[in-house]
């Protein structure tokens, strides 16, 4: 996993010794020496992390931190502010300009690396939903997290485990008014809970008694409900290897004790910030696929997803020595309907009839509007005979009962024909199956309609 951090400070000789370790790294550096070139660079899209000093001329690192955080282009790239001192008000003034993390100057080498792999890693899954998300949706990804306000105040809920009584009272008084903040005490009904509540962040103190809080951590990682959950460790002083190691197995973050009340705001506040935003992007992504093989109007399945599962499906067919059958109904005289009714009353019957199919059909059946007022059902472990009963049942079903239109004005008959077809041996394909259920739907058509034909061939 290599990446490009962007190192930034008005020193040349600081510039010259985070590039060093970095380059003895592998990963590719670029430099800047004051906030403007920083921004360019950002604006550009050429940097991954960004290394950003606070004590700088002109424009201080919180100010670029500022702009980068606000510009919806470039408020997705990790910030880490380097800090001369060891100032708890530096630090919290960063956060709560956007920073995703601090290192003090000079930066512990094994802080310095987890750290930046860390955010690399966070970078790499944001472009990767960024990407997916703005390639098969045309309005900007940026537009539509903008108007979904991510970062607003909407109210937090987190976890807290840990089983010192003392310790609790003080974290619990420090997040009042900040997050709604459960306990839990026994770390195994903490996994239990973190997965079953809308948490939007863990805390977990490694001062547990008889047990190892490394060991919450990899299993809130592991489970699928937990995996993108923040955690926030609160650590001891001198905890530094163990805190490598959660860093490694993917803590977000941490605080060590005396724990500052502004320091855990502003972390917490982060996380949250940030896993809202991967959210959206993530749900965003799903939202895209799931447009993009569904029918708008009935909420089916459309061709591109027939299309695309069709052949798989006749090969797990043949694999398994099962029988496969489809059917491809067409509702008739349906342009009559429309013209004598309206388009509107047209979409009703179109929506009526999905839902009427979904119910008729099993689980593991297929039904897709396949265009139009054309709709099939491919059926898994259905030969000719048992296709056709299915076909005959839905045809009379369709007739037997009237479709409401204009809502509930009105009643309108309808009725369908379909043509069935089940798949042969070798060399049969799952399309020569499709040619003859059409065939058969034309022959249905041309025998005066509101019938079922199943291909003789
Ligand atoms: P046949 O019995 O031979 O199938 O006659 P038909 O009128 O049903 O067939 P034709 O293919 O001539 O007309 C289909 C009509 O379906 C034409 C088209 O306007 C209408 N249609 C297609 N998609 C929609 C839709 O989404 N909503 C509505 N209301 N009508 C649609
Ligand atoms: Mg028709
Ligand atoms: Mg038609």
């Amino acid at each position: 996993m290599t990446a490009r951090i962007l190192v930034v400070d008005d020193i040349p000789a600081n510039v010259k010794l985070l590039e060093a370790r970095l380059l003895a790294e592998y990963f590719e550096v670029l430099t800047a020496s004051n906030g403007r070139d920083a921004l360019e660079i950002c604006e550009a899209g050429r940097a991954d992390v960004v290394l950003l000093d606070v004590m700088m001329p002109d424009m201080d690192g919180f100010e670029v931190c500022r702009r980068l955080k606000t510009d919806s282009a470039t408020a997705h790239i990790p910030v880490v502010m380097v800090t001369a001192l060891d100032q708890a008000a530096d630090r919290v003034r960063g956060l709560e300009v956007g920073a995703d993390d601090f290192l003090t100057k000079p930066a512990n080498d094994l802080q310095l690396m987890t750290r930046v792999k860390s955010l690399v890693r966070l970078k790499m899954l944001t472009d990767e939903l960024r990407m997916r998300a703005s390639t098969t949706r045309n309005i900007g990804i940026e537009e539509l997290l903008k108007k979904r306000d991510i970062s607003a105040d909407a109210p937090i809920r987190a976890l807290l485990v840990d089983d010192r009584a003392s310790s609790v009272e003080q974290i619990e008084k420090y997040l009042r008014g900040v997050c709604t903040l459960d306990v839990v005490s026994d770390p195994q009904a903490a996994v239990i809970e973190a997965a079953e509540k809308p948490y939007e962040c863990v805390l977990i103190s490694t001062a547990l008694a008889d047990y190892d809080p490394l060991r919450l951590c990899s299993q809130l990682r592991t489970l699928d409900r937990t995996r993108f959950l923040p955690i926030i460790l609160i650590a001891g002083q001198d905890e530094n290897q163990r805190l490598v190691r959660a860093l490694e197995l993917g803590i977000n973050d941490y605080v060590t004790r005396p724990v500052d009340r502004q320091e855990l705001i502003a972390r917490l506040r982060t996380q949250v910030k940030r896993k809202r935003y991967n959210d959206q992007l993530r749900s965003s992504v799903t939202q895209t696929i799931e447009m993009a093989v569904t029918d708008g109007l009935t909420g089916l399945h459309n061709r591109r997803y027939l299309d695309s599962h069709l052949a798989s499906l006749a090969a797990k067919a043949r694999s398994r020595g099962k029988p496969l059958s489809v059917l491809i109904t067409d509702i008739d005289r349906f342009k009559s309907i429309n013209d004598t009714h309206g388009h509107d009353a047209g979409d009703d019957i179109l929506r009526e009839f999905a839902m009427r199919l979904r119910q008729s059909v099993r689980g593991f059946d297929l039904a897709c509007r396949y265009g139009g007022e054309e709709f099939v059902i491919v059926m898994p472990d259905t030969d000719p005979a048992l296709a056709e009963k299915v076909a005959e049942r839905i045809r009379e079903q369709i007739a037997r009962n009237p479709f409401t239109i204009e809502q509930g004005g009105k009643t309108l008959e309808v009725t369908i024909s379909v043509g069935v077809a089940s798949l042969k041996g070798e060399p049969d394909t799952a399309s020569d199956m499709m040619k003859r259920a059409d065939i058969a739907l034309y022959q249905a058509k041309n025998a005066g309609r509101n019938r079922v034909v199943a291909s003789a061939a």
